[in-house]
């Protein structure tokens, strides 16, 4: 990451990024450029250099902020037209983090509202364009980090993931894409989509970022009661033999290879070979033949450094969508009641009583996909249909986290593609929700069983379109998961 010092200013950097974001102003990438605060920050920064004083780690860092990240500069308006006016009180946890290493955010990205969707085609501001093509969508629901980083603009973007928004769109635009492990990055002061899913991560364009933005953000909170002990600083706090997941280099080898050897499938292999589950049900006429392709060059890679690839069964993911589409929108519907119009942001004026406020609010308010979801949501939790539905898909979702559990008893990381096509035409799926959901078969799992998945490039389509893979490690592998998908560079 580059980084102010006394050569190179941070309103240098700083002014080179808000240039780039105007030059391409027409990608809509950005909701709001933050250029005044922006600009006065790298000048504290460089004056502070100039004193000799000691800087964070991401001195003078220009970075790109999802617009459901709640902080002080700029409205948060997750981009929907409910929340047009928010101005914030507080500054979520992972966001003061950042700035506590000095990182400067220059505007705020634009995302499908609330982040329900799978193109940013959902934002009350229009698409995002794809930043191989424009035509095609960027991908979503962080569609706006996404191309933010592909088309360097800023180093690194954040994102949130609740059922593959980051890596989705990482995939789409050919940069890296990190969900961690549920629990690992404190959500507080981040617009709740589903609480049970909701993780939060970032895009970067190489894994040593990733591992560099991980070390700063992730830990305990006391203002987010699911975020984990902070193990990705502590290797001791991982449930992993770290010996296990190095990657196989002969050199490094040392004295693991003496050590008592692994059985994976009735097969001796050495300590330092790494086993990757591919899953089989993932490779059939519904992907693309392009990502098959390059899933399967990627397992020859993998191979010829010394890996072992191993086929994994994994039926119960066949259900993972179905419970995705139940639990996420009864949890959405849930965080989205807040939204009165009493509170928070747009108000529609002239309604004759409290009744009609709420109904104009929320009418005008919410995108079609919001209020899609909140009626499936109060469907499914219903008392005459919640066992049917709801309590259905809560055992499905242990089906999962329990399929998860037994394929890591056999493989150490999983590779399966990101999603089943590249980046689609803008309008194609706009209009068909299923065919939307169906964009997201391959990325929900790893959210309903809180494990972490790290989208990968891995090439290019004929056509010049972005392809990813995304690498699956065990609950708290983050750190491990990002070194070793280095093997597949
Ligand atoms: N595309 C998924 C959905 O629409 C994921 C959204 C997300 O991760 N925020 O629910």
């Amino acid at each position: 990451m580059k980084t102010a010092n006394k050569k190179v200013s941070a309103e240098r950097l700083v002014r080179d990024a808000l240039t780039k974001a105007k030059h391409f102003a027409d990608y809509n990438i950005f909701t709001f450029l933050n250029e005044e605060a922006a600009l006065k920050k790298a000048r504290e920064i460089d004056e502070r250099i100039a004193r000799g004083e000691k800087v964070g780690k991401l001195a003078g860092v220009p970075y790109a902020l999802k617009d459901n990240f709640l902080s002080l500069e700029g409205e948060t308006t997750a981009s929907a037209h409910i929340l047009q006016g928010f101005t914030s009180p507080i500054t979520a946890t992972a966001v003061a983090k950042l700035e506590a290493e000095d990182a400067i955010m220059i505007g705020r990205t634009n995302l499908d509202a609330f982040a329900h969707g799978s193109s940013t085609e959902n934002s009350y501001f229009g698409p995002t364009l794809n930043a191989f093509d424009r035509e095609r969508v960027a991908g979503g629901s962080s569609g706006g980090s996404a191309v933010a980083v592909a088309l360097d603009i800023v180093e690194f973007a954040t994102g949130t993931d609740t059922g593959g928004s980051i890596r989705q769109p990482a995939s789409f635009n050919g940069v890296y894409g990190l969900k961690p492990t549920y629990g690992c990055v404190s959500r507080y002061g981040v617009v709740a989509m589903a609480s049970s899913t909701d993780c939060i991560g970032f895009f970067t364009k190489t894994p040593d970022d990733m591992d560099l933005l991980m070390s700063i953000a992730s830990g305990q909170d006391p203002k987010d009661m699911t975020t984990l002990p902070d193990y990705y600083n502590d290797e001791s706090g991982t449930e992993l033999d770290s010996s296990r997941h190095a990657p196989a280099r002969p050199s490094s080898r040392g004295s693991g290879a003496q050590s008592a050897p692994v059985v994976a499938d009735g097969l001796e292999l050495p300590n330092s070979c790494t086993r990757i589950g591919v899953i089989k049900d993932f490779d059939n006429e519904s992907v693309d033949a392009e990502i098959r392709e390059a899933l399967k060059k990627k397992c020859e890679l993998l191979k010829s450094k010394g890996h072992k690839i191993v086929e994994l069964e994994m039926p119960a993911l066949k259900y993972a969508l179905a419970a995705y589409y139940i639990i996420v929108p009864a949890e959405v519907a849930s965080n989205l009641s807040r939204y009165d119009g009493v509170r928070y942001g747009f108000r529609s004026e002239d309604s004759k009583d409290l009744d009609a406020l709420y109904y104009n609010t929320r009418s005008e308010g919410f995108m079609p996909e919001n209020k899609r979801r909140i009626m499936i949501g109060n469907f499914v939790l219903s008392s005459g249909f919640y066992d049917a539905y709801f309590l259905k898909a809560a055992k499905a979702r242990t089906l999962i986290v329990k399929e998860y559990e037994k394929a890591f008893s056999k493989c150490d990381y999983i590779l399966t593609p990101v999603s089943p096509n590249p980046a689609f035409k803008l309008g194609e799926k706009v209009n068909d929700p299923v065919a939307m959901y169906l964009e997201d078969v391959m990325s929900v799992s790893l959210n309903l069983a809180g494990v972490p998945g790290l989208a990968i490039p891995a090439g290019k389509t004929k056509s010049g379109l972005p392809i990813g893979l995304q690498l699956v490690g065990k609950r708290r592998s983050d750190k491990q998961l990002i070194e070793f998908s280095k093997e597949l560079m």
